[in-house]
């Protein structure tokens, strides 16, 4: 399948988890992919892995909490492969704490690398999909705690939450330019950033329909098929692969 060949997509977070499983969909499906990421050497792991397969990715070190380096890696992008057809802002980390243990600098950690991040991407990323003239997908990583609360998640609930908003608001301005923004709500995936007490997981698990913890890959295929055409009138909205944890109170 070729649906994404001829496509340049920049994917934060790539190196590991939902991020790198999305670079290998869309790579496989024809997509030029920079795996960007705070992890160096896990980014040039995937970038490695998708050229050993024939397809075509580069491995890029970016903090994205920081404007500067988000603003680097899409020219960096552009000046390598010609073309910005997407983003995915996907990079993100979680620092749970109980509310009155929240001191500003957990608070403001996880907003400048789950929501600042997301912004910059956008900026950057619309900015020079706007100056190329082309049209474009940008793709945010939200969660199920964009819209529910959970404890010790004050500081990731207010990064997703704003997450969701700017991924309509974004589309707002940006669809007379041709660029398309939508979100993406995961619930519990089996990724490192859940930790490895088996306890936690499998209380996380219960919570799912199928009392599983979801795979990245079943993320991925979503995100895969919100860079397509054939999700051309998904706009704004944000797309909940949550084994219906947002459907029900209890299983
Ligand atoms: P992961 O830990 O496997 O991947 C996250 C990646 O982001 C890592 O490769 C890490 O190096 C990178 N990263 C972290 N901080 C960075 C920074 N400052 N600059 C650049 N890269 C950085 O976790 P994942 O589950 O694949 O997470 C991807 C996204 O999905 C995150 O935004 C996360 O909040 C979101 N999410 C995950 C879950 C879940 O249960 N796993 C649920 C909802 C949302």
């Amino acid at each position: 399948m070729a649906e994404h060949h001829g496509k340049v997509i920049i994917i934060t977070g790539g190196a590991s988890g939902i991020g790198r499983e999305t670079a290998l969909q869309l790579s496989d499906q024809g997509a030029t992919i920079v795996v960007a990421d705070f992890n160096e050497e896990g980014a040039k792991q995937v970038a490695a892995s998708i050229e050993a397969g024939g397809g075509t990715a580069a491995a890029y070190k970016v903090d994205v909490s920081k404007g500067d380096e988000i603003k680097a890696l899409v020219d960096w992008t552009v000046d390598k492969f010609g073309t910005l057809s997407g983003i995915f802002n996907n990079a993100g980390i979680g620092l749970v704490k109980p509310f009155l243990e929240m001191d500003p600098e957990s608070y403001h950690r996880v907003i400048d690398v789950d929501q600042h991040s997301v912004y910059y991407g956008m900026y950057y990323g619309a900015k020079k999909m706007v100056e190329l003239n082309v049209p474009g997908t940008i793709v945010n990583t939200a969660s199920i705690y964009g819209s529910v609360a959970a404890v010790g998640s004050f500081n990731y609930n207010a990064a997703k939450a704003a997450v969701v908003m700017m991924s309509k608001s974004g589309a707002l301005e940006l669809a007379e330019h041709g660029i398309r923004v939508v979100g993406v709500a995961p619930g519990y995936i089996d990724t490192p950033i859940l930790g490895d007490n088996q306890e936690v997981k499998d209380a996380l698990a219960s919570q799912h329909m199928s009392g599983k913890l979801i795979q990245p890959e079943k993320v991925a295929s979503v995100v895969t098929f919100l860079f397509s055409d054939a999700a051309s009138a998904v706009n704004g909205s944000t797309v909940a692969v949550d084994d219906g944890f947002l459907s029900f109170k209890t299983r």
